[in-house]
């Protein structure tokens, strides 16, 4: 009998908090979802100690997954409604340092297409010393997670860039890599195995670089599906237009045999139009 009046008690309690949450309304679960975590950041904010108090991560949607998969953050890059800041860290080894032109062309891109409405800024960038010649992944996920000072947050994004002195060990011939949804890691030391007289290593980089900000942003068909065919079927997630930065051998050092004049490090119309439709919400 006790048991009978405990569990009628715990039903009745339970319909009179959803009641008393919901203002008598008939919710999805999704919707009940939104408005409660509307509701529990209204309360965490009231809070002085604001922020140190976090959501777990399965009841935030669309929230930061910077360890995601690649372009799982696409959206949080490309739109401007939750995440209205974006803050880019440029790491690198001592020895395989980042040019100014890269990543001015990076943060250039950035402004562009991003839409933040608090603007794209860098952080300053960590230095350090790394004595190894090969990368494994979780050797690099390891080195990422070592320097990396920034992680997505309440209403800012993140970006890390990681230039490696080495190689990539599962690659050899990869010039960049995009890790996961935030993290994209550069190997300048095999510039030199890319170059000739009319392709320079800042073609390379610049091309690099931008290329993998484009696998962050989901190009091509990945969080997404364009209504363009323009994916190489020959290589997954990658244009099928020589003249785009998405090109698949912009990221691998045979890139000066393939494309003799050197790679792009502009996005072709299809990819801006992809671009364009994820930052609408089209896609
Ligand atoms: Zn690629």
């Amino acid at each position: 009998m006790r048991i009978i009046v405990l569990i009628v008690t715990g039903v009745t309690l339970a319909y009179l908090i959803y009641f008393f949450l919901t203002g008598g309304k008939t919710l999805s679960p999704a919707t009940f979802r939104q408005e409660f975590n509307e509701a529990y950041k209204e309360f965490i904010g009231s809070f002085p100690n604001e922020g140190k108090l976090k959501l777990p991560s399965f009841m935030v949607p669309n929230g930061p997954n910077d360890d995601g998969s690649v372009g799982a953050m696409n959206k949080q890059y490309l739109q401007g409604d939750s995440f209205i800041k974006l803050v880019v860290e440029v790491d690198h080894a001592q020895g395989a340092a980042p040019s100014s032109a890269a990543t001015n062309e990076l943060l250039s891109a950035l402004r562009k297409y991003t839409e933040k409405p608090d603007g794209v800024n860098v952080v300053g960038a960590n230095s350090f010393e790394s004595t190894k010649d090969r990368y494994t992944l979780s050797d690099i996920r390891a080195v990422a997670k070592a320097h990396r000072s920034q992680n997505s947050r309440d209403g800012v994004a993140t970006l890390h860039v990681l230039y490696l002195n080495g190689l990539f060990a599962d690659d050899e011939t990869a010039l960049g890599l995009a890790v996961n949804a935030s993290t994209i890691v550069i190997f300048p030391d095999n510039f030199s195995s890319s170059i000739t007289t009319l392709v320079f290593p800042s073609n390379i980089e610049q091309a690099v670089l931008i290329h993998e900000l484009g696998h962050l942003f989901g190009l091509v068909n990945v969080n997404y599906k364009s209504v363009i065919a323009h994916e190489d079927p020959a290589h997954k997630h990658h244009s099928n237009n020589e003249e785009s930065v998405m090109y698949w051998a912009v990221e691998d050092t045979s890139v000066v045999n393939i494309l003799r004049s050197g790679p792009s490090h502009k996005f072709d119309s299809s990819d801006e139009a992809d671009i364009a439709g994820i930052k609408s919400g089209a896609y």
